[in-house]
């Protein structure tokens, strides 16, 4: 349920209010519009007793949100939230691209990318330290050492830094090193790990899971908001579908619908989305023009010998085309 305070109500009601919710032994989330306060009375899913809050000073009126997901609904805020990284802002008119290597590899190879993406137009940059792989086998990532040259690229480039957690044991790690944590779509409901960045306050870049449906994604983004942190960007990553001839099927209708469900930044993965580098660009540009806040983009110096999603990866001057090409989208639908 959520309670929306009188335009003009005092900080004593909204405090008062608050404390009824508390007392009764719900949590209250405030969120402050341009013109009035709402609060989201949040707890187990026993029913509310509406009126003895409607009778409360400063009360406008209480309504009950149906959906599942209540912090994270745009019955509980209309205005869009914006996620801000160093200077980069996510959810605003602007469209803001993360780029950069799938796994960070060695120096010379995150640093080159690192110049090459910034000089493309590149906000944020990308790479992996910590690799969910599909295989035991496969390169796992550099661990702490991916993290420090990521620490490096940053204070070459002034670009923050994105980059997966995979455990809640590696968090005060890698929360040293990155600006924005991604979880990624292997882990989008581990729930143990939603928790415990939702008791920090880094911004958290949440992808959705292979097999995951919208509501599923906006439910373990509601997890993050529950426990306090409000600084979550979604993103559309593709999901497994009968198609073979990509690596996924990217759901384009997830970036307006979830737009309209939403309050929170969007982002496009199309890299993962389709999987081939051919079609990366095709699908940015459709992801923009539906609507999405941003995009994360594999890029790599030399795709070939790349140890991670090499077929995938974009070489910078594809990436450069790529960004001019989304450019000219945005300015078509308003959007800078
Ligand atoms: C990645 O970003 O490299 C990655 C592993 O993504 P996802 O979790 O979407 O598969
Ligand atoms: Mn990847």
């Amino acid at each position: 349920m959520i309670v929306v305070m009188r335009a003009g109500a005092t900080k004593q009601q909204i405090f008062a209010a608050v404390a009824r919710i508390e007392k009764d032994g719900f949590s209250a989330h405030l969120s402050e519009g341009a013109e009035r306060t709402i609060i989201g009375v949040i707890g187990d899913d026993r029913p509310v007793e509406r009126h003895t809050y409607e009778v409360l000073d400063g009360v406008e009126k209480t309504v009950a949100v149906l959906k599942p997901f209540k912090l994270v609904s745009r019955d509980f805020q209309q205005e869009h939230t914006t996620v801000k990284v160093n200077g980069v802002v996510f959810g605003a008119s602007s469209i803001s691209i993360i780029a950069g290597p799938c796994s960070v590899e060695d120096r010379a190879q995150l640093l080159e990318s690192a110049h090459a993406v910034k000089e493309a137009g590149a906000q944020a940059l990308r790479g992996g330290a910590f690799k969910p792989r599909s295989s035991p086998y496969s390169f796992q990532g550099l661990g702490e050492q991916g993290l420090q040259l990521l620490a490096e690229a940053r204070e070459q480039t002034g670009l923050p830094v994105v980059t997966e957690v995979m455990t809640p044991e590696q968090l005060p790690l890698v929360t040293r090193y990155a600006d924005v944590l991604q979880i990624g779509a292997r882990n989008m409901q581990n729930y143990e790990l939603l928790k415990a960045v939702g008791r920090g306050s880094h911004a958290v870049l949440l992808k959705r899971g292979l097999m995951a449906t919208v509501e599923e994604l906006l439910m373990s983004a509601e997890y993050i908001l529950a426990q306090g942190n409000r600084r979550v960007i979604l993103c559309e990553r593709g999901i497994r579908t009968f198609e073979k001839y990509t690596r996924n099927t990217t759901d384009i209708n997830a970036v307006p619908v979830m737009k309209s469900l939403t309050h929170l930044p969007v982002l496009l993965d199309p890299s993962h989305g389709v999987g081939k580098w051919a079609f990366v660009t095709a699908v940015a540009r459709a992801g923009i023009a539906a609507g999405a806040d941003g995009l994360i983009v594999e890029v790599h110096p030399r795709p070939a010998e790349a140890l991670s999603d090499g077929g995938q990866s974009l070489l910078p001057e594809r990436f450069a085309e790529l960004v001019q090409q989304v450019r000219a989208i945005a300015a078509t639908i308003g959007r800078e």
